[in-house]
């Protein structure tokens, strides 16, 4: 006998979920709304605590729907209190990290959309590992759950979702865009649109079509150097979609979303700094109305990159100031708690792998 095809709960439509309830478990139409009620909003995923619901259909349950679960193997938090990663299992075999930042009285959380990338920037944790699997859209949304039922103990939530963990989203995109709508679902979490940022290593032909699809959410991009020379070095993508490429992609977004773009800017000491490289960046963003937020390079074990100093890092924000550019000079987060993406999944890869050899 063939087994009936679950329906993933956190992924189904209501008309979905309504559709079972009402020709196989014979209930009424609201029963429906009670399961998407217990998932979306009260992040209830254990079905017997869907306590509003009849035992015997409550019961009934599993042999219908499945909620994707993940599992949190770890939650580290950052001495300032400011920065929290969580360490997730994928059925009990992949590792994704979320970071949840707290800062100016908001809470924004990075997802990943992908294990492992293929990208292989140079200066990048994730970098290092190989592409894995893409993470399904209710694999994207979990994370998010999981971080705001922990929030939920203390009056506080989630304002704003940032896919910036590892993985480039934009590889990843039908499911990014699922995620998005799920949490965007007015019954739901109802997360604002405007509230959602994808942030891309410069897929140009993804950003256009983003500038199509969903214009009201926001696009923030991994620039790292301004030249093709320099951003070849660190960025294997650009020899694919190089800065001219990407420029007219943003200027199409642009002219579609007339969005503000977020450029991140890492700066990594005697690489991408000099007067030279701040003078092609302010060349570079002359053509947006864009945001560039500068973020000391945070020390990945094994790569030859190196933070700049403090007053490195300000002499370089101060000439993008001086052009009139607009500007923020990050401080490194996190570090005592490995926060640049990848590093605690590589962390406890190598811990296990440590530990399977003490137990052979
Ligand atoms: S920076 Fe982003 S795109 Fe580049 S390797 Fe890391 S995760 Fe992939």
């Amino acid at each position: 006998m063939s087994e009936i095809k679950k329906l993933n709960l956190i992924e189904a439509s209501l008309e979905e979920i309504e559709n079972i309830v009402v020709n196989k478990l014979d209930c009424k139409k609201y029963v429906a709304s009670q399961i998407f009620d217990f998932i979306h909003n009260k992040l209830e995923f254990d079905f017997d605590n869907f306590t509003n619901i009849k035992k015997d259909i409550r019961l009934k349950l599993p042999e219908y729907f499945e909620i994707p679960s993940i599992k949190c193997i770890k939650i580290l938090e950052s001495k300032d209190k400011e920065t929290k990663k969580f360490l997730f299992s994928l059925n009990h075999k992949f590792l994704v990290e979320t970071v949840l930042l707290m800062h100016d009285n908001r809470k924004t959380l990075c997802v990943s959309s992908q294990v492992g990338c293929a990208l292989a920037c140079d200066f990048c944790a994730t970098g290092t590992m190989k592409f894995e699997k893409n993470l399904t859209a209710a694999e994207i949304v979990m994370q998010l759950y999981f971080v705001q039922k922990e929030l939920r103990k203390t009056n506080e939530k989630v304002s704003n979702l940032v896919y910036m963990g590892m993985g480039e989203p934009f590889l990843n995109y039908d499911n990014v865009i699922k995620s998005i709508n799920i949490l965007n679902y007015e019954k739901g979490q109802n997360i604002s649109k405007r509230n959602f940022t994808i942030s891309t290593s410069g897929l140009a032909p993804q950003i256009e079509k983003l500038a199509e699809d969903e214009k009201q959410v926001h696009l923030a991009i991994s620039l790292h150097a301004a030249t093709d020379e320099v951003r070849n070095i660190i960025m294997p993508i650009n020899k694919r979609y190089p800065l001219e490429r990407l420029k007219e992609s943003l200027i199409k977004y642009q002219e579609l979303t007339k969005n503000r773009v977020s450029f991140e800017y890492i700066l990594i000491k005697d690489f991408n700094i000099d007067g030279s490289a701040a003078s092609s960046l302010v060349a570079f963003l002359k053509s947006f109305n864009a945001h560039v937020n500068l973020i000391p390079y945070n020390i990945v074990e094994g790569k030859p990159y190196e933070t700049p100093s403090k007053k490195e890092a300000t002499e370089f924000y101060n000439t993008l100031k001086r052009s009139k550019i607009n500007v923020t000079l990050r401080e490194t987060k996190g570090e005592d708690i490995a926060a640049a993406c990848g590093q605690l999944k590589i962390k406890k890869e190598k811990e296990d792998i440590e530990s399977n050899k003490e137990n052979i």
